[in-house]
């Protein structure tokens, strides 16, 4: 009888495996290195054995696990496919293929920022909905759809790429993606800290922003918490930015919460506070009242969604 189910969240420095019940109790979770070298040779067999030593650990049998599924840093295509990872030195094709040979049993690849979206949905900000959309700010804004329970993954793999819808088409400035305005440009951690110089270099406003040595986003946040104007302006400008994307998405796929994780979301409510004042001025009339929660899994958003796809 299968009883239990691998969840992977292939990272570019590590790999965050979890074992679950398919109750999605997460029975133990652990970390092992992730070596790109060799255009990430190691990556598989490494995984493998990883999860060979947790079976022969726990007295679990391989026929008793119904599968794994592995997050990855990449864009995953409708035939499990995974396009080449840049920073995993150009992993990818069908590695979810060829660990399921290895394992015997099955393994489903999905992107990263989909399987934290699963998670959250499953045991997360999304918990008892089937139509969720989550955000994910960090270094760069990725995302995750779901509608009627399944993943919008798209036929490039770039359904829920949310960072790059065009906010600001007079942008000078190149996006990691090539073109110029995604919302990423504005709304990511990177993204706040260039708004943040770029308003200290035009203004001469008294803030404790120009008492930071390197000002990160976290900076930016703490003072505006503190009352800082200038701070709470870019904050607001934040919100601005990311409510105006959030209301253009609404009107694609009208979910029933918007959940936002990532690193940057640990600045908390005031988050939630100017995504949602901003969503609610642009957004479709009907849509408007769109709940929006912060994330709670944290760093266990992969392994729990990468389980659940496994799940089904
Ligand atoms: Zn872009």
């Amino acid at each position: 009888m299968k009883e239990y189910v691998f969840g992977i969240d292939l990272g570019g420095t590590s790999v965050k495996l979890g074992l679950f019940r398919l109750d999605g109790k997460l029975l133990s979770k652990w970390e092992i290195p992730t070596r790109t070298e060799n255009a990430g040779e190691n990556i598989l067999p490494d995984i493998a054995a990883s999860i060979f030593a947790k079976l022969s650990e726990e007295g679990i049998g391989a026929e008793q696990v119904l599968g794994a599924g592995m997050g990855v840093p990449g864009a995953v295509l409708s035939d499990g496919s995974i396009v080449p990872c840049v920073n995993l030195g150009g992993w990818g094709g069908d590695a979810a293929a060829k660990l399921s040979e290895i394992c015997g049993f099955p393994v489903k690849a999905l992107n990263d920022a989909n399987a934290a979206a699963l998670g959250e949905m499953w045991q997360g900000g999304g918990k008892g909905c089937s139509n969720v959309v989550f955000v994910t700010i960090g270094t760069g804004v990725g995302g995750g759809i779901i509608v009627d329970g399944n993943l919008l993954v798209g036929v490039h793999g770039s359904g829920g790429e949310i960072g790059h819808i065009k906010i600001h088409p007079e942008e000078t400035e190149t996006c990691g993606c090539g073109k110029r305005g995604c919302l990423e440009q504005y709304a990511s951690a990177t993204g706040i800290v260039r708004m943040a110089k770029k308003a200290l270099g035009e203004c001469d406003k008294v803030s404790a922003l120009r008492r930071c040595g390197e000002v990160t986003a976290k900076d930016v946040f703490d003072a505006a918490k503190s009352g800082d104007e200038l701070a709470m302006d870019i904050v607001r400008g934040f919100g601005e930015d990311m409510g105006r994307a959030l209301a253009a998405v609404s009107c694609v796929c009208d979910p029933e919460v918007f959940v936002i994780g990532g690193g940057v979301s640990a600045a908390g409510e005031i988050i939630l506070n100017v995504v949602e004042k901003a969503f609610r001025a642009h957004a479709f009339p009907a849509s408007e009242e769109t709940r929006f929660e912060l994330a709670v899994l944290g760093n266990d958003a992969g392994i729990c969604g990468s389980a659940r796809l496994m799940i089904g």
